[in-house]
């Protein structure tokens, strides 16, 4: 499978796009934290790719054992709530928004500011009490306008109602559908679902190849909408 060759970028407005990847953490003390598998490698390749289209990109990564692809402008960000306070300030001044992170649903509702001790449990079982992260990407995308915004999901059984169902919910142009074989793999499929009806299935790819699949949709279409807002 060869990686398709990015196009030189068009002449124009240059797009400006945010990217987000990787997990978040969520700490319970100093020491501890809810997270999970995501690599971020999706998102990085996306960013990517990105910049090779001639995209200025903000590339926003929870903590990942990643290299900044060259040209990219990263900020780093630990927890969920982070994530959202750069999600807000980055997309202000951006064309498009690529939501690749797995972000956590739910934080620790305290951390403690020493260690959590065993003793402070019961003899055999305890509990942890968890507050609910803000859906970060529904939160923007409320007030998108003609901007385009792309969201994940990462669906097991029927996955495919339940992203379409995300769309429309969360206010996306677009969502790409991945079981768990994507976490933490070099290889994906995924389907790609369009707020236009449009359905696209790439089957056992590599991230990359997805990625340029992905950049170049977004960037095309944030083109022509930006070219139908300016009236051209
Ligand atoms: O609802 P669900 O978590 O499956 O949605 C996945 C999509 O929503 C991904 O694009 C993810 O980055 C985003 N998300 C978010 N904030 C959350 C949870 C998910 O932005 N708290």
């Amino acid at each position: 499978m060869s990686t398709r060759a990015a196009r030189p970028s068009k002449p124009g407005r240059q797009l400006s796009a945010v990217v987000t990847a990787g997990p978040t953490r969520e700490y319970v003390d100093p020491v501890r934290y809810l997270s999970n598998e995501s690599s971020g490698r999706m998102g990085f390749a996306i960013a990517a790719a990105l910049v090779r289209r001639g995209v200025k990109v903000t590339l926003i990564a929870g903590p990942v054992v990643l290299s900044t692809p060259p040209g990219a402008l990263r900020i780093d960000v630990v927890s969920a709530r982070e994530m959202l306070a750069a999600v807000r300030k980055s997309f202000r001044s951006a064309d498009l928004l690529v939501m690749s992170a797995a972000v956590a649903d739910w934080r620790p509702a305290r951390k403690l500011a020493g260690k959590w001790r065993k003793k402070d449990g019961g003899t055999q079982t305890t509990s942890l009490e968890l507050t609910r992260n803000p859906d970060i990407l529904a939160s923007v995308a409320r007030s998108k306008g003609q901007r385009l915004v792309m969201g994940f999901a990462l669906e097991t059984g029927d996955g495919e109602r339940r992203a379409q169902a995300k769309l429309r919910r969360k206010n996306l142009d677009y969502i790409v559908l991945n079981d768990e074989s994507a976490l933490n793999a070099i290889r994906s499929s995924a389907t790609i679902l369009g707020r236009d009806g449009s359905r696209q299935g790439l089957a056992r790819r590599s991230k990359e190849d997805i990625a340029e699949v992905l950049a170049e949709l977004v960037t095309d279409k944030a083109r022509a909408q930006g070219r139908a807002t300016r009236g051209l």
